[in-house]
C-alpha cells in the first residue's frame, strides 16, 4: 500500500506539530504495514529532520509544492501505472493556510473520492486509518488507538448527497450494529429521514429517532453539524459525497470538512463508502479480538 503525504506548513513547523504527533503515534504501525509514503518536498524534509522514520526505504521524496509535488500526487491517485499508483492520500490541513484550497489540494480530495480511496485530512483520521489497516492485516490492536473505538461515548454524523443516498442506506443496513453502538447519530435532513425509516423498519423503537436530524444540506445542515464538530460534540463524520455534480451548497460542504480539520487530533472524516465499510469491518474485528 502507498499513500501520498503532505502537511500544511503549520503542521510540520515545530517538534510537536500534527505531522510529528501522527508519526509518533503511528511510526511503528507504518513500519509494520510497510506503508509506502510519497511525501512532497517540505513534508519529506521535515520528516527527515525529525528522524522519526529513519532508514525507512518506503518513504519517497516528491518535489516541493511550488514545483508540482502535490499535483503529481493527484495524478498518482488517479493512477499512472506500476509504481505510480497511490491508494489514497494523507493531507494534513491547516484550515487557515491558503494553500489548503489551491486547486491541486481540492483536486487531491476530489480524485480520492472519485476513485474510492481514503482522503485523510486530520491526525485522528490518519491514526484511525493506520489502526484499521493493522486490524485488517491481522495485527493485535494497538491500545494507543482505543479512543477511536470508544463508540459508546461518541457521536457520528451521517450525510449523503442524493446520488449517494442508496449507498448510505445500504451501508447503514449492513453495518447497523456498529452504527447503533454510537451514543448518538446525527445527519442532514433528508439523509436522516431516510435512515430513520430504515431503522424503524428494522425494529428500532418507533417515535425514537435513530438519527437526530438537522436541516437539509442545501438549507444549512452541514454548517449545523460543523458546529457540533467545533464544539467537540461529534467525533466522526461519514460523508458520502457526489463528486460528479455541481453542488449548490459547495461552500457548506467545504465548511464541514474544514471544521473537522480544526479538531485534527479528535475528529475523523470518512469520505468514501469503501473506506467506511472497511472501517466498520475493522470495528467488528477489533472488538472480537479484544473480547477473545
Ligand atoms: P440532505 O442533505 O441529507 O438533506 O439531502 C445532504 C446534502 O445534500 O448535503
Amino acid at each position: 500500500m502507498r499513500l501520498g503525504l503532505a502537511a500544511n506548513q503549520l503542521h510540520h513547523a515545530h517538534a510537536d506539530a500534527a505531522l510529528f504527533r501522527w508519526l509518533r503515534a503511528c511510526g511503528a504501525g507504518i513500519r509494520e504495514l510497510g506503508l509506502g509514503l510519497h511525501a512532497v518536498g517540505r513534508t519529506y524534509d521535515a520528516i527527515e529532520r525529525s528522524g522519526l522514520l529513519a532508514d525507512y526505504a518506503p518513504l519517497r521524496r516528491y518535489p516541493y509544492g511550488r514545483e508540482g509535488g502535490l499535483m503529481k500526487l493527484v495524478a498518482e491517485v488517479v493512477g499512472l501505472g506500476d509504481d505510480r499508483v497511490l491508494d489514497g492520500a494523507i493531507y494534513l490541513i491547516d484550515p487557515v493556510d491558503p494553500s489548503s484550497i489551491f486547486p491541486e489540494a481540492v483536486a487531491l480530495k476530489r480524485q480520492c473520492v472519485i476513485h474510492g480511496k481514503p482522503f485523510i485530512s486530520t491526525v485522528a483520521s490518519a491514526r484511525d486509518w493506520i489502526e484499521l489497516e493493522r486490524i485488517h492485516a491481522g495485527m493485535a490492536p494497538d491500545t494507543g488507538a482505543d479512543a477511536f473505538y470508544a463508540l459508546e461515548s461518541q457521536t457520528v454524523a451521517l450525510i449523503a448527497h442524493d446520488a449517494m443516498k442508496p449507498q448510505m442506506l445500504a451501508y447503514a443496513t449492513e453495518h447497523f450494529d456498529v452504527l447503533s453502538r454510537f451514543a448518538c447519530r446525527v445527519g442532514t435532513g433528508t439523509t436522516g429521514q431516510r435512515l430513520n425509516e430504515l431503522a424503524w423498519s428494522r425494529g428500532w423503537p418507533v417515535q425514537v429517532p435513530w438519527v437526530e436530524r438537522y436541516q437539509s444540506g442545501p438549507l444549512g445542515g452541514d454548517a449545523q453539524i460543523a458546529d457540533l464538530v467545533l464544539e467537540r460534540r461529534c467525533q466522526r463524520v461519514i460523508f458520502f459525497e457526489d463528486p460528479h455534480v455541481a453542488r449548490q451548497h459547495e461552500a457548506d460542504i467545504q465548511l464541514l470538512e474544514r471544521a473537522v480539520t480544526t479538531r485534527t487530533d479528535e475528529a475523523v472524516c470518512i469520505t468514501s463508502p469503501r473506506v467506511a465499510a472497511r472501517w466498520a469491518e475493522a470495528v467488528r474485528l477489533r472488538r472480537a479480538t479484544v473480547l477473545a
